[in-house]
């Protein structure tokens, strides 16, 4: 996912819109003060180059979880530190900060360039490790091996997220090849290396580094847009509570024949508990969580089914439109069960049984309040008197932008403009935890997000892909806020 990020308030209806831009005047080239025309002619000049680092990048498997080797990571760190000192920073460091296990977390890439007096800086953000590549049987092509096609380029990380670091790059070289001395914008390049791994050293990381990556904008390149040929600013993200829900019923497993109708098995309670927490026409129906149905961007029921590869005659769930049920409204599934497997089965009653679920939260919902909402309901469901036993896991917050801000305002215009195409203002279903590390360390901070991704682009998935015409707006956009924030300020 590859994006600028932009922090809002409330007032959510406005967010979700295709805004009216800041529109300066365009004359011979230059948009307002800036000479678009040699952003853009420079951004273009060099994108075969950017292909060919991004291809060279995606053929290092780096890939931060425990059970992968570390050297293919460190080696994927070792070439973007390349990359950005060939970019003409001579401040790049490599460095990382420990798990709690006492384990080294992944080596993130940052360098430096400090602003000139009165000058903001803006942080640009991206993540080197990619996921796993899955099953490879499902890849057409090697997954570490780019392939151009139909004018996209295949490969694991292609789009999420080395895309990401090379727009970073690439605009940061057009503007300070085309605005030179002019260039007094501090530039902090900050390239992760374990987000895919859940970011387990990401808090300590920042507070080790707070001072070094400070700064006035952040833009966090790890997003998608709205549609190949649509840019988007991604405006809201959902928060996360995830927990397991345990069942008991017997002190111990007893045979079927000989004690089952009286008493229903654990399996079966826990499969009613799980049935209450959606209502007949499939929302959440968990009392006290924070939903909205006020988007007005949206997908038709068509676009989803394909997207989300939904299978025939399966009825989809929930009220409202589908992109308010995917960004505004809270999302609960099953993730986990823990019960005998089938293939192990035998005729006894089982006495518990245990099931994972995850909730995806609305923007602007408290995720502490949500988990307390769970287990409210888990409790007071308990079918047939079983004994409930809940446990909390995970919680991640929520992100809301603030499009009013001038740094979005900017980034609003500059991918419309890079486009041709004005862009749209859409929330995204998933979370990015460590945004609200950002916000809490850099509270008076405007984050950005938008990104290089499509609905096509199959993150996580077989067979990831970039759309590379896309991908080039999406560097040519980030050149054009680059140059405004470098000649007008946040002001
Ligand atoms: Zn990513």
């Amino acid at each position: 996912m590859a994006l600028f990020v932009v922090i809002l308030d409330t007032g959510i209806v406005s967010a979700m819109t295709s805004s009216p831009a800041v529109n300066p005047q365009t004359a011979n080239g230059h948009v307002g003060n800036i000479d678009a025309a040699a952003l853009r002619r420079a951004v273009a000049e060099s994108f075969d180059a950017t292909i060919t680092r991004l291809k060279d990048l995606v053929a290092i498997p780096g890939i931060a979880w425990p059970s992968f080797d570390p050297a293919p990571l460190n080696a994927s760190a070792d070439a973007v530190a390349a990359l950005v000192r060939a970019s003409g920073f001579d401040d790049v460091r490599t460095l990382r900060c420990d798990k709690e296990d006492g384990t080294p977390g992944g080596p993130a890439v940052v360098a430096r360039r400090p602003a000139a007096e009165g000058q903001p800086t803006v942080l640009l953000y991206a993540h080197h490790d990619v996921q796993p590549t899955g099953d490879l049987a499902l890849w057409e092509t090697e997954p570490f091996t780019a392939v151009e096609r139909e004018g996209r380029l295949y490969g694991r990380g292609a789009a999420d997220d080395k895309a990401g670091i090379l727009a970073h790059i690439a605009a940061y070289s057009a503007v300070a090849g085309v605005l030179g001395d002019d260039l007094g914008l501090g530039v902090t390049f900050f390239f992760e290396g374990e987000e895919e791994a859940g970011s387990p050293t990401f808090r300590s990381f920042l507070e080790s580094h707070q001072e070094l990556l400070r700064a006035d904008v952040i833009v966090v390149a790890d997003s998608s847009n709205w549609k190949v040929g649509v840019p988007a600013l991604t405006t809201s993200l959902r928060g996360l509570v995830d927990g397991t829900i345990e069942v008991r019923v017997l002190d111990h497993a007893v045979h079927s024949g000989m004690f089952g109708g009286p008493v229903l098995d654990a399996p079966t309670l826990l499969a009613r508990l799980i049935a209450t927490l959606h209502d007949a026409d499939g929302s959440v129906a968990v009392a006290g969580l924070v939903s909205r149905d006020n988007v007005t961007v949206d997908l038709t029921e068509a676009e989803y089914r394909a997207d989300a590869s939904v299978l025939d005659g399966v009825r989809l769930a929930g009220t409202g439109s589908i992109a308010s049920r995917m960004w505004t409204k809270p999302a609960l599934s099953i993730i986990g069960f823990d019960a005998p497997a089938v293939d192990v089965a035998s005729n006894t009653l089982l006495p518990r049984a245990r099931a994972k679920f995850s909730l995806r939260l609305a923007p602007g919902q408290d995720p502490a309040e949500a988990m307390d909402a769970v287990r409210k309901h888990v409790e007071a469901n308990a079918p047939f008197g079983a004994h409930v036993v809940f446990t909390p896991g995970e919680s991640g917050n929520s992100f809301l932008t603030d499009t009013s801000s001038k740094a979005a305002r900017v980034a609003l215009w500059a991918l419309g403009e890079a486009w041709g195409v004005p862009a749209v203002e859409m929330g995204i279903g998933g979370s990015i935890p460590f945004i609200a590390d950002l916000t809490e360390l850099y509270p008076d901070v405007q984050i950005l997000v938008t990104g290089v991704e499509d609905p096509d682009s199959r993150a996580h998935s077989a067979n990831e892909s970039l759309h590379l015409e896309d991908f080039r707006n999406a560097i040519t956009a980030e050149a054009f806020l680059l140059a405004r924030l470098n000649a007008e300020g946040l002001a």
